[in-house]
């Protein structure tokens, strides 16, 4: 009897597709001996937006048909292109299991993916299907993966394997950025950067009006603290499978209002209609609620970043993962020095949970030092961080 087919499924937005994918794919074709690679450009990623100044589908189509041409056995596929609405890989899974009902399917992905795979659509039933194949995209996530594959072992019944693949720390946020700059080299395939050329894509950095705006409205150095908390936030973000451009702008946007005095601050709380409750606190909380109400209403951004903005100084119960990226990176970012920071940024890289337990911790600590009262929200986001460990949730 002869041995079933083995393909693998790669799935992306590849807008644009680069080298960290093309490395990824060929060690994958080579670890799994794979026959076919299948490469899958998502329509509608269900985890993040496409930012502004994305390539169209078909453009993605046809970088990712450029990149398949650099790798033995890989072909570009379709399905979720040709699908409306956001692509689960559930609903492409089983679709593909009626094309090729005996193959046997390996899910290729980075290690972002793969720490939020169980967050995903039907996981359980996409390990039915499908072994998983995982890379890193930091040099130093190995043992979180595996702490990760064994997790998803017990919880779920999944089957990984991690790749070992040259680490390349690139996404196509970074390239899109270098585009306009024309410092791609080494992070493109030439045919890529080709017809990115050629159909004139990312030539604007959708960051930039954010980064100058940012700029014009505070100190050199509040400036460089926000790049360093913008930096620090994608590189979590990528840690952690969130979405790099929300983080980014969340970030760049966080102190917008923070060089204005406390009278500028209620008249923008008129503007926009906030009410807060902070009492003694308003001097230096307020801060993040206009810069999250100016962000909304002057830059347009998503409500998720917003929110994140609003929480950055005081936490919150009920965190997002993009709520406490922001938060953590504001923390943690390079120009940060204070007593307990390389502690912090450990658990950073290891789990952002105990990495908020912390920081709440000392951040209420410190304010009671100083004889203050820390606001209410930040005591009760520490009590739920706390509690959520304590149930394993
Ligand atoms: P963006 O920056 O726009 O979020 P991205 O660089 O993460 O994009 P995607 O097309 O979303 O690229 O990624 C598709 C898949 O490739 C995901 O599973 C992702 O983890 C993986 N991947 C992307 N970049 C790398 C890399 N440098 N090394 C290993 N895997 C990668």
């Amino acid at each position: 009897m002869s041995e079933a087919e083995r393909i693998g499924l790669y799935g992306g937005t590849f807008n644009p597709p680069h080298m960290g994918h093309e490395r990824l794919a060929k060690a994958c074709l080579e670890a799994l001996e794979l026959d076919r690679l299948l490469l899958i450009p998502t329509a509608q990623p269900p985890h993040k937006q496409l930012p502004p100044g994305s390539a169209q589908g078909v453009q993605r189509a046809e970088m990712a048909r450029l990149m398949a041409r650099r790798i033995p056995k890989a072909q570009v596929c379709g399905l979720e292109l040709e699908r409306s609405g956001p692509s689960y890989t559930r609903d492409t899974v089983d679709r593909l299991r009626q094309i090729y009902p005996e193959a046997e399917f390996w899910l290729i992905m980075g290690a972002d993916m793969f720490l939020s795979f169980h967050k995903w659509r039907e996981p359980e039933q996409i390990a039915k299907q499908c072994r998983l194949a995982v890379a890193a995209r930091l040099p130093d996530s190995r043992r979180q993966l595996e702490r990760q594959a064994e997790f998803l072992r017990q919880e779920l019944g999944v089957c990984s394997r991690i790749v070992d693949c040259p680490v390349t720390v690139l996404s196509s946020t970074q390239v899109r950025s270098h585009i306009p700059r024309g410092r791609w080299k080494g992070e493109l395939a030439p045919e890529v950067a080709q017809y990115i050329q050629r159909q004139g894509l990312y030539q604007a950095d959708p960051l930039e009006p954010l980064r100058r705006e940012a700029k014009a409205r505070m100190s050199e150095k509040r400036y460089r603290h926000t790049l360093g908390v913008a930096e620090t936030a994608a590189r979590l973000a990528e840690r952690f499978g969130e979405d790099v451009y929300q983080a980014q702008t969340a970030a760049l946007l966080h102190d917008l209002t923070k060089a204005l005095d406390y009278e500028e601050q209620l008249k923008l709380c008129g503007q926009y209609g906030i009410i807060t409750d902070y009492g003694e606190n308003g001097k230096a909380l307020l801060h993040a609620d206009t810069a999250a109400a100016l962000a909304r209403r002057e830059f347009g951004v998503s409500e998720e970043a917003a929110q994140a903005i609003a929480y950055h100084t005081t936490g919150a119960p009920g965190m997002t993962q993009l709520d406490k990226i922001v938060y953590l990176a504001d923390c943690i970012e390079p120009g940060r020095e204070y007593p307990g920071v390389d502690k912090l940024r450990r658990l950073c890289k290891k789990d952002l949970d105990q990495a908020m337990i912390f920081s709440l911790r000392q951040s209420i600590e410190h304010i009671q030092s100083k004889g203050g009262r820390p606001y209410w929200r930040t005591q009760r986001a520490l009590e739920d961080f706390l509690a959520k460990k304590e149930t394993g949730s």
